[in-house]
């Protein structure tokens, strides 16, 4: 039986349409004298991160969301990085801190993490929002996988009992999204570089999505027919055009509803990130009253 076409997910258009929601807190913070601030904090020359926090405070501009930049070289001690990220905690105009990574070799990264007032944390990587969310408390969640489960709402399809299959297990998107879907009620499994029969797996997914950096890991040949597949991955083909996990070409006649790359999950990382920001700085003004 051959499927028609999947239906495309358009995650820059929904994340403009999110932007846009979050333009009018933003400036009713701002005149309730609490502008939204996003400190970001960039280590070193790599371009990929270069354009990334380009990307970032562009968003930041566009909303009206104050924003910092801090571009450290790239020999800074790992005592000079936390004592800037200290200085910043106690700063009450910033109600969001970024550090990008990843951060040079020398640098343990979560030493520096774990220094983010928990409150500030708008990347959601620190170990007590992550806690938080194991726990399905309220906290601050992580902006890809945040930026997963709106793209999933938006293709319609209710995650409660539905099979679940996340390829890739890292702390900033396999396993916090593993407890969202859990939070939703879908059936979870997290597969990774040891798993066995991934194709087997993958086509058991009514949802799959793919974060492991390695483009066409997953073909249509993996997705159960109408699966909703939300491709995470960012990769370079040899040409430098942006690609993803997922071999778009084949997958797009099994799916029923997939995102692009680029254009799918990347604007809406961003878009989360910076409704994780005009929410600190809500939070940090509700502390005020
Ligand atoms: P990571 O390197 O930390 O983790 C990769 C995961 O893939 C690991 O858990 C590993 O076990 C798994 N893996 C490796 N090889 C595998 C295989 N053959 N089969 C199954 N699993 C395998 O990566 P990450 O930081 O989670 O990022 C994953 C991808 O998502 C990257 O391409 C990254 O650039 C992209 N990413 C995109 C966004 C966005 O906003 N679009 C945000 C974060 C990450």
């Amino acid at each position: 039986m051959s499927n028609s076409p999947a239906r495309i997910l358009d995650g820059k258009a929904l994340a403009a349409r999110i932007r846009e929601g979050l333009k009018k807190e933003v400036a009713k913070l701002a005149a309730e004298g609490c502008p939204p601030g996003l400190a970001v904090i960039l280590v070193g020359e790599d371009p990929a991160s270069q354009v990334y926090v380009r990307n970032k405070q562009r968003a930041c501009e566009e909303l009206g969301i104050r924003s910092w930049k801090h571009h450290l070289p790239a020999d800074t001690s790992q005592k000079d990085l936390v004592q800037l990220v200290e200085e910043i905690n106690a700063d009450p105009a910033v109600h969001g801190i970024l550090v990008q990574l990843p951060l040079p070799a020398h640098i343990q990264t979560e030493a520096v993490l774990d220094t983010i007032d928990p409150a500030k944390d708008v990347d959601g990587f620190h170990p007590v929002n992550l806690g938080l969310l194991a726990a399905g408390r309220p906290g601050v969640v992580p902006c890809t996988p945040a930026g997963v489960m709106e793209l999933v709402k938006e293709s319609g399809v209710e995650v409660a009992g539905k099979e679940c299959v996340i390829v890739g297990r890292s702390n900033i998107v396999g396993k916090p999204l593993a407890f969202l879907f859990l939070h939703e009620h879908g059936t979870v499994t997290i597969c990774h570089s040891r798993t066995r029969n991934l194709a087997e797996v993958c086509r058991r997914a009514d949802i799959l999505v793919v974060a492991v950096g390695r483009a066409g890991l997953v073909n249509g040949e993996m997705i159960k027919p109408g699966a909703v597949v939300i491709d995470v991955g960012i990769n370079r083909t040899a040409e430098g055009k942006l690609t993803g996990d997922v071999d778009f070409a084949s997958a797009v006649q099994q799916a029923g509803t997939i995102t692009p790359v680029p254009g799918g999950v990347g604007p809406m990382t961003i878009a989360m990130l910076m409704k994780n920001t005009v929410a600190a700085a809500r939070r940090a003004m509700q502390q005020l009253d």
